[in-house]
């Protein structure tokens, strides 16, 4: 393969500096391409290190191995892994024993605003189907409930703009805190990720 110029690798490096790996989102049977596409672009420009999927129940686990992506995400699966899992509760719990909370974009009695929910602390934001939205039984066992507050005629957002509303707001709270100031891979994960990024 061939090495990539200084100012790739220098590009690599900054961006690999910025990644998050305690930012993530979990699409539950998200199936449309160019929605897939758009959150993954959205979650590369935040930072974000890795996606979580659960494909949609007629798809199949190739769909998120690169080939349902359109134009729209912009070539960003290329730098941003999705990770498929089996279904959403399954899911849920893999994240929370691996230390996130899980805040399910779920209208319930205890749901708050978004911009409530403390970003700073390691975050997986639960995005539903377009058609039926976050489950019940994933939304109880998350840590909490956050809903964008709507006051038009439409009940709901798109799925792609739902999750780039909140995802910034990850990305405002994380920029306050110093979050993109040093680097939150650890060294050896980063050299790993530069080597891979730059002989791809
Ligand atoms: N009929 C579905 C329902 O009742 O939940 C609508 C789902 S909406 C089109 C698709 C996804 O976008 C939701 O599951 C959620 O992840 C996100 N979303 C849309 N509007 C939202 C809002 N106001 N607050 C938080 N998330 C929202």
């Amino acid at each position: 393969p061939m090495a990539p110029t200084p100012e790739r690798f220098a590009k690599i490096m900054r961006v690999l500096r910025l990644r998050q790996p305690t930012l993530t989102v979990l699409m539950d049977e998200v199936n449309k391409p160019h929605n897939l596409s758009a959150i993954v672009r959205t979650c590369d420009a935040v930072g974000v290190l890795e996606a979580h999927a659960v494909p949609p129940k007629h798809g199949t686990l190739a769909a998120f191995e690169g080939h349902t992506y359109d134009a729209t995400s912009g070539s960003a699966h290329k730098w941003v892994k999705v990770n498929p899992h089996a279904d959403a509760v399954s899911a849920v719990r893999d994240l929370q024993a691996r230390g996130f909370q899980v805040l399910a974009t779920h209208l319930s009695q205890r749901s708050v605003d978004y911009r409530e929910a403390d970003y700073t602390r390691p975050s997986c934001v639960l995005l539903g189907a377009e058609k039926w939205g976050v489950g019940d039984e994933a939304a109880e066992l998350a840590d909490q409930n956050i809903i964008i507050p709507m006051y038009g005629m439409v009940q709901s957002l798109n799925v792609s703009v739902a999750a780039a509303t909140i995802l910034f707001e990850a990305q405002r709270q994380r920029l306050a805190a110093g979050m993109y100031e040093q680097p939150q891979l650890a060294p050896e994960a980063l050299a790993a990720l530069a080597f891979e990024w730059a002989y791809p």
